[in-house]
C-alpha cells in the first residue's frame, strides 16, 4: 500500500506548493526529533518557546517531499495534518493554552479538504497538538477565528506567502 494513498493533495493545481515551498511549519519536540532532525542540514529551525519552526533553505521543498508526494504521508506532523486551518496563535498562560486557527482561502481543494476533516476532528488535532507542546496536564481551548480578522490575515498571508504564529505565555 502506498503512504500517500487517500491524500487529496495529489489533485493541488498548484503542484502541492504547500510540501514544495515548506515554511513555518510548527513542530512538536517529538515531532521535531522523530522526523526532522536527521534532515536538518536543510532546514532553516527556530524555536518560539515550545514550538519548533522549521522551514526548508532556499525555498526548497519539504525533505519529506518525494516525486509521488509526501513519503511519510500517514505519520505526517499535525500542522500538515490540519492544512488548510493553520494555527494563528497558541497563547499559554498557567495551566490553560489557547490555540486559534484559521482556515487558508488559498488552497484549491479546500472545500472538499473540508470535507474531509470534520471541525471537530481538527480541534480534538489541535488538542492534541497543544498537550504535546505544552504538557498532558495543561487545559488546551481551542478556537476557530473566522470573519474580518480571519480574511485579514489570509491577505497577509498570501501576501508573504508563509503561515503567521506567535506565542505566548
Ligand atoms: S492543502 Fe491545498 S494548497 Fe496545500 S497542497 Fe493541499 S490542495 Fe494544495
Ligand atoms: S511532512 Fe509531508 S505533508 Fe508535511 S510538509 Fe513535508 S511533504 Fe508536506
Amino acid at each position: 500500500m502506498s503512504n500517500t494513498q487517500g491524500n487529496p493533495c495529489l489533485a493541488c493545481s498548484t503542484g502541492q506548493h504547500c510540501c514544495i515551498r515548506l515554511s513555518g511549519l510548527l513542530l512538536s519536540a517529538n515531532e521535531f526529533i522523530t522526523l526532522f532532525k536527521y534532515h536538518q542540514e536543510k532546514l532553516s529551525i527556530k524555536q518560539s518557546n515550545k514550538v519548533t519552526i522549521v522551514s526548508s533553505k532556499e525555498g526548497n521543498a519539504c525533505p519529506h517531499w518525494g516525486p509521488s508526494g509526501c513519503r511519510i504521508y500517514q505519520q505526517r506532523p499535525i500542522d500538515c495534518r490540519v492544512f488548510p486551518y493553520i494555527t494563528a496563535r497558541i497563547i499559554e498562560k498557567r495551566s490553560t493554552v489557547k490555540i486559534v486557527f484559521h482556515s487558508r482561502s488559498d488552497c484549491p481543494l479546500k472545500d472538499q479538504l473540508f470535507l474531509h476533516m470534520p471541525e471537530a476532528d481538527i480541534k480534538n488535532l489541535l488538542i492534541e497538538f497543544g498537550k504535546n507542546v505544552c504538557g498532558s496536564t495543561k487545559t488546551i481551548v481551542v478556537s476557530h477565528e473566522r470573519g474580518f480578522i480571519s480574511r485579514f490575515r489570509n491577505r497577509v498571508e498570501a501576501a508573504i506567502s508563509r503561515r503567521l504564529y506567535r506565542m505566548s505565555s
